[in-house]
């Protein structure tokens, strides 16, 4: 996938999409893969806004139930089995427990109810050949298996456990990586460090856009017959927008990280005992936990992804309030995420975002050509993406989700059967542990990695060859970039200072930075971690 501003000026379009988030990137696959000449620029990097910091839950659906929205819930099943198929490396189903202390509709009978239904609707989801990548049945379990499974949980008046199954996409940044790669095989042509700057319609009709290379301030003029905002919450300053009328608030939510709350492999929910009751959610994520969400209305609609310290105070005091047992201070968290959805209406809930995504085109402007979109959930940005497509084309058709290929780094029959082929073919050559993580980030591509890795010699080979994999194969052009989106090494904690200077040293090669250039991209990584949160990690085992 390489950044080829040239042919981003040559051609026309037919959908060119701004914004390279999760609703930016299935469109662009799918639009390829349907013969569409597509076209893609994100102002910053991929997936540095909204989308690098959603819990990674890939949504079964289970919760529509409540409110009879079957349709959500089929919707959500599908797009949960979809993503299982196209990327089994980073999409694995993961266990979700809810510990009940009540009786009736909402508690252990309604729940029960619920979960027949449910397990009815979500059989058909279960076709895949993998199977590991089956979603067993929902059910109501005893109140001795929860303990077990939430230890130092309060069990007074514990009834039991509502156990479902959810997805969790081990790296959220490297599926948008993978939908973009994947793209670009079908022909698609997507470029980071490139803002859209200004519709260009003649005669009603849509002409293309003036963009601006932010690498090298050059304005240059995109053609396409299409063009198609995923700008997330930025739509609402969009400068398409003038004929949108979009009023929604705009919320923002963090999730904290902290070293494993408890030795867990499903993820927690549990219900806040203040004054608006809802659910926190403890999702395991390797040595860490990742709990989510504290919402809040963005006074000034920022969009800026620096966290504020009093917001995550009251969030950590919120779950302390949840059960003293999962009480956490400031201290014990290693990252925050911090990203914006729209709210419903102002002055409701914060918690309340917005509730369906939302596709706004021809008819609701006077120009034809433009599409805005807003997308609600990651979990289903590929299904909103066929929406789009049907209406640009209303010949386009669903396929079937085994007949569609799997993406780049996701060309895997059979999980176990793959592990253990790599285990065999590169063990001594690197640790059992190493090959994991590797395979966990980056699935069938992780042998072209090891190739790289046998050119570099020294202590840090699989560090260097991930460095360059990223800026040669991935556009990586800061050291940001290579940190927190492609490689994942900084996405749960700050890295050590050693690990830091030797990817910036390793940029600084293959990119010809110079010193001052090589400071400022590290100080402007490190400034990304809020001076509140402990200290460095470790040296990363990935050497
Ligand atoms: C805290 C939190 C937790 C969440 N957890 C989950 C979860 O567990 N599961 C789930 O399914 N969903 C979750 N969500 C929702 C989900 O993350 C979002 O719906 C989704 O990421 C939005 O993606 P997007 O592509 O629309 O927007 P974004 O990811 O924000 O992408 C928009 C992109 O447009 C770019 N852009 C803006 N203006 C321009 C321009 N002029 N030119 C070029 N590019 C431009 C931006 O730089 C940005 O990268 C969560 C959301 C939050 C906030």
């Amino acid at each position: 996938m390489l950044r080829n501003l040239n042919k981003l000026s040559e051609e026309t379009f037919d959908v060119l999409i701004i914004g390279g988030g999760i609703h930016g990137a299935a469109l662009a696959w799918l639009a390829s893969l349907n013969n569409f000449n597509t076209g893609l620029i994100e102002k910053n990097d991929f997936c540095s806004g909204t989308s690098s910091n959603s819990q990674k839950i890939i949504h079964g659906g289970l919760r529509y139930l409540a409110s009879l929205n079957f349709n959500r819930v089929r919707q959500s099943i599908h797009e949960r089995t979809r993503l299982l198929w196209i990327a089994p490396h980073l999409i694995n189903p993961m266990p979700c427990i809810i510990p009940v202390y009540n009786h009736g509709f909402s508690g252990s009978e309604g729940m029960r109810i619920g979960f027949k239904i449910y397990n009815f609707l979500s059989s058909n989801g279960n076709k895949l050949p993998d199977p590991e990548k089956h979603i067993p049945d929902s059910s109501f379990i005893s109140r001795s298996e929860v303990l077990e499974l939430i230890p130092g949980l309060n069990s007074s008046k514990l009834l039991g456990g509502a156990k479902w199954y959810d997805g969790f996409c081990w790296n959220t940044e490297r599926l948008v990586i993978s939908y973009l790669k994947s793209a670009a095989k079908f022909g698609a042509v997507s470029a980071n460090y490139v803002s859209a700057e200004k519709l260009v319609v003649k005669n009603n009709k849509v002409e293309g856009i003036t963009a601006s290379d932010n690498l090298t301030k050059q304005p240059f003029f995109i053609k396409a017959k299409n063009v198609v905002d995923c700008t997330g919450t930025w739509i609402n300053r969009s400068l398409f927008n003038e004929k949108m009328k979009l009023v929604y608030p705009v919320i923002s939510g963090i999730n904290i990280v902290t070293q494993k709350l408890f030795n867990h492999e499903a993820a927690v929910g549990l219900s806040s005992k203040n004054e608006k009751s809802r659910y926190y959610f403890i999702a395991p994520w390797g040595d860490k936990s990742i709990i989510g969400t504290e919402w809040f209305y963005e006074k000034e609609n920022s969009n800026s992804f620096k966290v504020d310290e009093k917001e995550c105070l009251q969030f950590v005091k919120n779950v302390g309030s949840v059960d003293p047992s999962f009480k956490i201070n400031l201290e014990d968290i290693s990252y925050v995420q911090k990203g914006y959805v729209f709210g419903d209406k102002v002055g409701n809930d914060p918690s309340a975002s917005l509730g369906d995504f939302i596709i706004q085109g021809f008819n609701e402007h006077s120009i034809s050509g433009l599409l805005n979109v807003i997308g609600v959930k990651y979990t289903t940005a590929a299904f909103v993406a066929e929406e789009i497509l049907k209406k640009i084309n209303p010949s386009v058709k669903r396929k079937k989700i085994l007949d569609q290929p799997k993406l780049v780094g996701g060309e895997i029959e059979n999980l176990s059967k793959f592990k253990k082929e790599i285990h065999g073919k590169f063990s001594g050559k690197a640790a059992p542990e190493e090959i994991d993580w590797l395979f966990s980030n980056y699935g069938s591509e992780a042998e072209e990695i090891f190739k790289m890795k046998s050119s570099f010699n020294g202590k840090k080979d699989l560090m260097a060859a991930l460095t360059i994999f990223s800026v040669k194969e991935e556009m990586a052009r800061s050291l940001s970039d290579v940190i927190l989106r492609r490689t994942g090494i900084g996405s749960a904690e700050k890295p050590s200072d050693s690990d830091i200077n030797f990817i910036a040293d390793t940029m600084a090669e293959e990119l010809k930075w110079i010193s001052e250039k090589k400071e400022k991209e590290i100080n402007q990584l490190k400034n990304h971690y809020p001076a509140f949160i402990s200290g460095y990690a470790e040296e990363k085992t990935i050497n």
